[in-house]
């Protein structure tokens, strides 16, 4: 369990958002730079920038449904779910396991960048695709941790609120998505009756500021 292993945490997790930030800038900060060696149009800069953000929603949903919830053979790999989201759905008040860490958000972020690169050979597009996996990753990062923070009355996080802990709370192999519900709604894991459900007092003493 993530409790007996620091060192993991360390490394694989954050204590808040503003953590993901800064663990974020450098690689911000190397994006921009590769941004200025190449003279693509804005319009493909923005189209990879979109793409960057859309890829990463769904990587959030395929990774939620594929991979976090599988039971593995190999012990190792049990060993790091059940260190992590695993571990954060048996035990939904620590919080040190809301938000990823430096081994998952830099070998995750320069995979993308470099399959870009790959298929363009041009460093600034692939950046812009880099920049808006980072940027969509730092919404995710954000939603994730203040679902956990405090009941929401109104708007997007009161909606995905409720979205989110129905996974928790009700139903496992359903409602994947963390911040959108589309890739639930396409692909067969889509379960309205969230909307029906509230919050116990227990479920909410288990809320960062409960
Ligand atoms: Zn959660
Ligand atoms: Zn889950």
């Amino acid at each position: 369990m993530a409790t007996k292993h620091p060192r993991l945490l360390k490394w694989f997790a954050s204590g808040n958002p503003f953590f993901v930030l800064l663990k974020l800038v450098p690689l911000i900060l190397l994006f921009c730079w590769l941004l200025t060696k190449g003279e693509n149009s804005h319009l493909k800069g923005a189209f990879l920038f979109i793409l960057g953000l859309v890829t990463w929603s769904f990587f959030e949903y395929a990774t939620h449904r594929w991979f976090y919830h599988i039971v593995f053979k190999n012990k190792k790999v049990m060993w790091f779910l059940e260190a992590f989201h695993l571990y954060h759905h048996h035990n939904l008040t620590d919080y040190r396991v809301l938000n990823a860490g430096l081994f998952l958000i830099y070998p995750l972020a320069l995979f993308f960048w470099l399959v870009v690169f790959l298929i363009t050979f041009d460093v600034q597009l692939a950046s812009c695709f880099g920049l808006g996996t980072l940027g969509y990753y730092f919404f995710y990062e954000n939603v994730h941790y203040f679902i956990h923070y405090k009941v929401f009355t109104s708007g997007y996080m009161k909606f995905i609120q409720k979205y989110h802990l129905y996974h928790h709370y009700r139903k496992w192999n359903k409602n994947f998505g963390n911040t959108v519900t589309i890739w639930d709604r396409l692909l067969g894991t889509y379960d309205g009756g969230y909307k029906e459900f509230e919050l116990s007092e227990d479920m909410k003493k288990e809320l960062i500021h409960g």
